[in-house]
Formats: structure tokens, sequence, C-alpha cells
């Protein structure tokens, strides 16, 4: 953000500001058109804005030259407007331990069915890519991995079937990973199993060469120690006291703030879905802020809303079925 325009400090700041249809349109134009606002289509700038539709023609004369500021966002074909989407997605880039669908429904004034929806569209908007790799310079990384959820054992095959990642899995829990630097970043994936050949070549694909690695003594990490690619620290449960900077207390933390946002807000998640939790969680996580590095709801927000261009995610993308209304 610019600064060009007032920013909301709190959640009731944010409920007020953006109930104002202008205020959501000048923050969509700051973080998508910052040069002028342009065509998608064509990329014309001289777009003439239409202000009783709170949208742009172009003069060209082609297919979709009206557009609106949802136009190729996670908001794109939403029935639902700005005014309700921004306030969706402060509370969920803000509120420390997830936040229910019904609360965010009830907030804004939409179905808790809608509430659900909207919400895995703005995880996907606070899904991060990185290829940088993690670790070096004296960083400490740890890795870990935990299971979660149990709840299909009562659906249906089919229905099972589609809703498993990893079918034809023994079990029915879901096996999250993640990759944590000290002071730093978190990573969080879904993983089929714990073996080596899983665990091994995403340490390789996320973290620098000659890092000091933590893991406990899981089997699947003990080969890592016989490689030289990483200083492996194994944690000794038996006694902890031997070095105290090895353990993976940090990502034990951040697993029992994910479980208990699981089971007290989200009631159940599927396994399906259970990647969008870890980016929901690993978002706020990588965004908080700390002494050195302050930061403000609205940095969350800004960030979080710098991930909606360019994301799509459909009815039938989100759930396997082809039915439903557009949320
Ligand atoms: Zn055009």
């Amino acid at each position: 953000m610019n600064g060009k325009h007032k920013q909301p400090k709190t959640l009731q700041d944010a409920v007020i500001f953006y109930a104002n249809p202008d205020n959501c349109l000048d923050y969509m134009v700051d973080i998508r058109w910052p040069d002028g606002v342009a065509c998608p289509t064509c990329g014309r700038t001289d777009v003439v804005f239409l202000a009783n539709q709170r949208k742009w023609q172009c003069k060209s004369v082609h297919a979709k030259r009206q557009f609106s500021a949802k136009v190729g966002t996670i908001f794109e074909d939403s029935p639902i407007p700005l005014e309700k989407w921004l306030v969706a997605v402060w509370m969920l880039s803000n509120c420390r331990n997830g936040v229910s669908s019904y609360e965010i429904g009830r907030t804004i004034g939409v179905t808790q069915k809608s509430a659900w929806f909207m919400m895995h569209r703005v995880r996907l908007a606070m899904q991060r890519g990185s290829f940088m790799k993690m670790g070096g310079n004296g960083g400490e990384i740890e890795v870990d991995e935990t299971f979660i959820g149990g709840k299909a054992r009562n659906m249906h095959k089919a229905t099972r079937a589609r809703r498993i990642p990893f079918p034809g899995k023994k079990d029915d829990k879901t096996i999250a990973f993640g990759i944590l630097e000290r002071g730093k970043e978190i990573r969080t994936m879904v993983i089929k199993d714990r073996t080596r050949d899983t665990v091994l070549p995403l340490i390789r694909e996320h973290v620098q060469t000659g890092t000091s690695v933590y893991t406990d003594d899981m089997s699947g990490y003990r080969s890592m120690s016989l490689t030289d690619e990483f200083f492996h620290g194994v944690v000794d449960h038996a006694n902890k006291y031997v070095d105290g900077r090895i353990h993976t207390n940090g990502l034990e933390n951040f697993w029992s703030l994910l479980k208990r946002g699981i089971s007290g807000t989200y009631v159940a998640v599927e396994p399906f879905h259970l990647f969008r939790y870890l980016d929901e969680q690993s978002f706020r996580y990588n965004s908080r802020g700390t002494k050195k590095n302050p930061t403000s709801e609205h940095k969350r927000f800004d960030l979080a809303m710098s991930g909606i261009v360019g994301k799509r995610l459909t009815y039938a993308g989100l759930t396997g079925k082809e039915d439903g209304t557009a949320f």
C-alpha cells in the first residue's frame, strides 16, 4: 500500500471502513493497478469509469470490455460484494487461533456455508510458494511431522476416495510435515508417509546444504546422518540436556496451535482440505510480528491481499462436485 488512503487499525475499524464500497474500490485499485487502471483483456489504460456500476469500460470493442475490480482475482465470479470479502480477509489474516465460518458469517452477514467457501478462497490467497532455500548463514532448521484427523472411517467409500489425498493408505490420519527456520519462516505440506524417500527429498528441496537440521529419531530421518549434506542433530528425548539447541520445540508449538484451531474452531477438517488449513496457519506464523520487526493488523491484511491476483478456486475445484451455488 502506498499510504494514499486511510487505513483501519482494528477489526471494528475495518468493518466500518470497508462498509463503504468506494473505500473498497480505492483499495482494490491501489493493489491491482498501482500505475492506473488497465483493461485486463487488451491492456489499454484510457478506460472509462462507469461510476454507477463501479466498473470500467475499455474503448476497444472486444468481449468482456466491461470489467470490475474483481476480475482476475480470487473474488472473480463471486456475487458477494467486496465490502464483505475484505472484512473476511481481515478476519482470517488476524485471528491468531483461526476463526470459524459461523463467526465470519455472522460478522459480514452471509450464511455459514457461503462463509466456509469464502474462507477457502482466502486461504488460497494466503498460499505461498517460495523457491528460495531456507537455512545457510548459521540458520538452524527444525523438521517434524504430525498426524491429524481420523474422521474418514465413517465416510461413505466413494466420498472417502474423493476426499482423501492418498487413497490406499491404511489409516485415515493425514500427516502434516513442517520445516521451520528459527526466527524466520515455516513451510508446511501434507505428505503421504514418513519414509526416507518422502522426507529427505523435501528437506533437500527446501534447505540449503550445510545447514544444521534438527529432527527426532523417526526412522525416515535416520539416514540423514549418513549423508554429509546437513549437520543433523537428533533430539534425544531420554536425555534432553545433551545439547540445548537440538530440539523441535518451535514446530511442536506450531502443531499444537494448529490442532487447537482445528479441533476448537473448525469442528471437523476433512483430510482433503488439511493443506488449506496448513496454508492459513503458516501464513499467520510467517506474518507474525517480532520485537525487532513489529507488524499490524493492516500489514497482515495487505500481505494476504497481495496474494489475491491471478488465482481461482471454483466450487468444483474445492469439493470435487459440479453442482452448487456460486460463492
Ligand atoms: Zn480492452
